[in-house]
């Protein structure tokens, strides 16, 4: 690309497929906010705002919160400069047809540019899911297949990792149940605009990496167009 065109993207898959750690890979690479709905309505919890105490109530039933809601604050988010100037990643987000056809409204008269459905099986996410351990405080994720230097310390940021409120066995079963239902067909929309990539999920996190940054640059999507260092 030349000129500084803001990269817009939207990352689907599986809870578990490994979104949030390529979200944020992604967002240093092409220096353009991580916008995660999941953060996002995570720190509202921690806050204990009336929308946060509200939002958790879903939260750990494994159910989404209303596409009204989550709508709105995608919205004032992606008004803000930033985004505007440089573009964005979203991770977790849209998460049903009526998110998608909301950000379609919203990025009006452009779009995104491209669409990657990190693909996982089933069998390995849950494994991933089960064993999964967050940091409480900048949600770096761990697991047993990648675990900090001291145990139940943040590598990152020396914060206390924890396992997240909705990953017990019901609420993943009823989160994965809802991607299937709400979020799938979100393949199929993104197919039919022809802005879907999928990228195969398993392997080491610079393989996959590698993998989402050569389907990216198939579509011209490539390099820092901004100055920022690749990572
Ligand atoms: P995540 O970290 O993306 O798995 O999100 C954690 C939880 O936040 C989900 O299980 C939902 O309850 C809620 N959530 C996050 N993003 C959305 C969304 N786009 N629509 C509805 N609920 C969401």
């Amino acid at each position: 690309m030349d000129g500084p065109h803001p990269i817009r993207l939207a990352m689907l898959g599986r809870q578990g497929a490994g979104k949030g750690t390529q979200c944020v890979r992604l967002s240093h690479h092409f220096a353009i906010p991580h916008i995660s709905t999941g953060d996002m309505l995570r720190a509202a919890v921690r806050a204990n705002t009336p929308f946060g105490q509200k939002a958790s109530e879903f939260m750990e039933r494994g159910e989404l919160v209303s596409d009204e809601v989550i709508t709105g604050v995608v919205s004032e988010r992606l008004g803000e400069n930033d985004t505007r100037v440089r573009g964005f990643i979203l991770d977790g987000f849209p998460r049903t047809v009526a998110q998608a056809g909301a950000l379609q409204e919203i990025l009006a008269p452009g779009g995104l540019l491209a669409v990657v459905d990190l693909d996982v099986p089933l069998e390995v996410v849950k494994a991933r899911l089960f064993s999964r351990r967050v940091c409480a405080v900048c949600g770096a994720n761990y697991s047993v297949e990648v675990f900090p230097r001291v145990e139940g310390i943040c590598d990152v940021c020396g914060g206390e990792i924890v396992q997240r409120p909705d990953d017990t066995e019901e609420a993943i079963s009823r989160r994965l149940e809802l991607y299937e239902e709400m979020t799938r067909p979100l393949t199929e929309y993104y197919r039919r605009l022809g802005l879907l990539e999928v990228v195969d999920g398993i392997g080491s996190l610079d393989e996959v990496m590698e993998r989402i940054l050569a389907a990216l640059r198939g579509r011209g999507i490539e390099g820092q167009v901004f100055g920022g260092q690749d990572s």
